[in-house]
Formats: structure tokens, sequence, C-alpha cells
């Protein structure tokens, strides 16, 4: 038997036909099954880097040993991401001086110092000074130091120094390189401020019955005693033990970056009380308060 050369035509038409719609059908089958498997994975993801920060032992954490005061302390100045959430160094630190040709052997030594101080509290996490390949800049005694973080100001306001952390990734709070500035007219006290800031602590909210080198402002806020007075003054890298305590407890292993306040708060079972005392209240959108107070920083809004 012979076919038409019309039906040989229609036969071979159906048949690629038919292998398009299967090819196509095929296609959108294997698209379907690949987005719902890298959604799939995505979450799972997301999930382990959600639990991850989450992981969070209250009993290793109260092995730290601290008192009320430093538990005060660090809910106030270490959950610095939107107040909420933990950022700390995920690597070990590496100071590197960028503007070191210009600077005085006293200025590089003052740098060492705060490392020094600093070195001890953030182990496992290890802090040194190198000559290249850093990943906290330093830049000391620079002229000018201006910030236009505060909008409401007609002018960049000029401070005394100025830290700059990198900013969060998808789902890391990590830091991996931060950036500090003085001015040539601030003081050591500023040199370790900033540093503070380059690990992850931000300004107290509350007010403090010693002085906190976080804080707002240089000037000392408390001192109880005259003996207070002497301490800091002997000291020209003053640092409180409450402080020192307080970067300890951020460095520990159990702090995880991007924890977050509440879930901190849940793990170590703060009762409505404990809240109210611990976890600065209305932090956001509120002023400025800086003790003691020159009357022109109320005008700042914070946030
Ligand atoms: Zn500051």
């Amino acid at each position: 038997m012979c076919r038409s050369p019309l039906a040989t035509h229609i036969n071979v038409y159906t048949l690629m036909k038919n292998s398009m719609v299967r090819f196509i059908k095929y296609t959108i089958f294997s698209f379907m099954v690949l987005t719902i498997v890298i959604g799939l994975a995505s979450f799972i993801n997301e999930n382990e880097a959600v639990k991850e920060i989450r992981r969070f032992n209250a009993d290793l954490f109260r092995e730290i040993g601290y008192t009320d005061d430093e538990l005060s302390l660090f809910c106030d100045v270490a959950f610095m991401h939107e107040d909420t959430r933990i950022r700390k160094w995920d690597r070990d630190i590496k100071v590197e001086i960028k503007n070191i040709a210009d600077l005085s052997d006293k200025s590089i030594a003052e740098v060492d110092s705060v490392i020094a101080i600093l070195a001890p509290l953030l182990a496992p996490i290890k802090i040194e000074r190198v000559r290249s390949g850093g990943n906290l800049h330093v830049y000391r005694k620079v002229s000018e130091v201006v910030s236009h973080k505060i909008k409401s100001h007609p002018r960049p306001v000029c401070l005394n120094g100025m830290a700059k952390i990198n900013g969060k990734s998808d789902r890391s709070w990590s830091i991996n390189y931060a950036c500090i500035y003085d001015g040539a007219h601030s003081n050591s006290q500023t040199l370790l401020h900033e540093f503070e800031h380059a690990l992850g602590l931000d300004h107290p909210i509350k007010l403090y019955s010693y002085y906190v080198t976080i804080g707002r402002s240089v000037i000392p806020q408390y001192f109880r005693s005259k003996e207070d007075v002497r301490s800091f003054l002997r000291q020209p890298f003053y640092i409180s033990e409450q402080e020192k305590k307080v970067i300890k407890m951020l460095y520990s292993p159990e702090i995880k970056a991007g924890l977050h306040i509440e879930t901190f708060a849940r793990r170590m079972e703060f009762t409505d009380e404990d809240r109210i005392r611990l976890i600065p209240e209305a932090s956001k959108n509120s002023r400025i308060v800086i003790y003691p107070s020159p009357e022109e920083y109320h005008r700042y809004e914070i946030k």
C-alpha cells in the first residue's frame, strides 16, 4: 500500500506537533519542579540560618558570671542593629592604621594600647595590628570628622570620632569590616569609644552610676566618689569593669550575630519586671540624653 504525499506530510506535521507539545509540557514541568526545589532549599537554608541565630543556651551564658548591673548594660548596648539584634565579628580582627606615616609614635602606641585592653575580652576572636590586609581600618588624628547622620541638623556635624561597620547582608549580622576615625584633637578615650562601636556596641539609652566609655558624651556621666575620679584620671584608657564584662558577654560563643533581644529575653526567662528593668524601653524615637546635658543637644532626635 502506498500513501499519498499529503498524508505523509500530515503525519509528519502531527508527529512534530505532538513532540513540541511534549517538549513544552516537560519544560514547564521541569521548571515547576526546579522552582519548588529551589524554594524548598532556600526555605530550609533560611530556617537553618534562623535556627543558628536562635541557638542560645541561657545556662551556658549565665556561666560567664555577671552582675545585674552588667546584664542591664549588656541589654542596653549590645543589641546594636535597629536596637534589637546582636552585631559582632565572626573572624579575627586585623587592625591596620591607614595613615600610619602621618602619625607620631605616641599615636600609634595608643592604638596598640587599645588592642591590648580589648584582646583578652574578645577571645576566642583574636585582635592584632597588621601592616597591610587589615579588616579594621584606623584613621587617626584626621583634620575633620564629619557625620551626615543627624538629618535634622542643617550642617554636617563635626564629631570627635566616628566608626562604621559593614552593613548586614541577607541573613548575616556578622561584622567583617570596620573603619574608625578620630579627630586631631580627640583623646585616647575617643579612640577606645570608637573601637567599641567597631566591635558592635551602641550608645546606651539609660544612665549609669559609673563612667561608660561607650556613652554618648566624652564627659564622664557620673562619678560616685573622688576615688572614682582619681581612678578615671589615672588611666588614659579608662574602661569600667562592667563594660569589660559586657564585651566578654557579647563575644561569648553563646551569643550569635543576629540574636534578637526578644529571643534573648525569652531564653533568659525575663519576667515582666526584668524586662522593664533590663530592656531599654522606647529607645526608638526617643531623644538623645546626655549627662551633663548641654541644652543644644536636646534638639536632636535619634533615628
Ligand atoms: Zn559614639
